[in-house]
């Protein structure tokens, strides 16, 4: 395949950083609608980020940016050291084949808010399905690995259960053991416990709450404060397609200095 034109390097991109997510001024618009104008974030190996924002404000975006189900317009994105969708070569970027995005998005694994399960298969299908036919793993193997990851968010008792069968709760821990299948170097969460009735929220954080401290690095887009205090490292408002006030938890959510993040969590408290 022909690499499209060379486009050169954004300048940032010379400076190293110990970053496994590190995204610069990053641009994405969709025709005239500039969604995302500029946003920065840094997220160490292990380190949980948090991400809040009022509606539209560019958040799910932003999160399929870096898995490149989104193209962006200017900037820069690296995970683990890549350029997500371009290769450098000589200072500058060269577009990536399909081939080759398809295996940089292989290590970002994704939760959405709505399941996404495959309603025809199994709980245990619905998790060995990419490792066997992405990554050609040997089905037994596939299943052992499986089970292991069922028993890890709590449903080793549901292997077989299809997922019509199954809690909006239990869908989701489903969800993350299929995306963990695939030993993604990071997770990305959009706000996997959103549409979940009350009761079955908590199943889903305890789960994230173990991979956080099995030392998996996430984003986590959330409403859920308790959450983001408890388990983030850092917490990022967005408002507009910009980050306005990003820092610790600690701060950021119990003491904002910007007046349209006092608004937001005075709204979602
Ligand atoms: P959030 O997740 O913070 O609610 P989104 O990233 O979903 O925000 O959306 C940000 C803005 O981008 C919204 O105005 C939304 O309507 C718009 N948008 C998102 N995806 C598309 C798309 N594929 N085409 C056009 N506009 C889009
Ligand atoms: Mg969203």
């Amino acid at each position: 395949m022909i690499p499209a034109q060379p486009v050169e390097a954004d300048a940032a991109a010379a400076v190293g950083t110990s970053a496994i997510i590190d995204a610069r001024d990053v641009h994405k618009r969709f025709g005239s609608l500039e969604v995302l104008k500029g946003i920065t974030l840094q997220v160490e190996r292990g380190q949980v980020a948090c991400l809040l924002g009022p509606s539209g404000s560019g958040k799910s975006t932003f999160l399929r940016c870096i898995n490149h189900l989104e193209k962006i317009d200017a900037g820069l994105i690296r995970v683990a050291g890549e350029t997500v969708g371009y290769e450098e070569r000589g200072g500058k970027l060269y577009e990536l084949p399909v081939r080759a995005v398809a295996r940089q998005r292989r290590g970002v694994g994704m939760v959405f808010q709505r399941f996404n399960l495959f309603p025809h298969m199994t709980a245990l299908e619905n998790v060995i399905e990419a490792p066997i036919q992405v990554r050609g793993v040997a089905r037994a193997a596939a299943k052992e690995r499986a089970l292991q990851l069922l028993e890890r968010v709590g449903l080793a008792d549901k292997a077989g259960a299809y997922p019509s069968a199954l809690s909006g709760g239990q869908q989701q821990r489903i969800a993350i053991a299929r995306a963990l299948a695939m030993d993604p170097e990071v997770m990305l969460f959009d706000e996997p416990t959103s549409a979940l009735d009350p009761e079955l929220v908590g199943d889903v954080l305890d789960v994230m709450r173990d991979l956080a401290a099995s030392g998996m690095t996430m984003i986590v887009v959330t409403h859920e404060i308790g959450f983001a205090r408890e388990v983030g490292d850092i917490a990022v408002f967005m408002d507009g397609g910009v980050v306005v006030e990003q820092g610790r938890p600690s701060d950021v959510l119990v003491s904002p200095r910007e007046a349209r993040t006092q608004a937001f969590l005075a709204k979602v408290l």
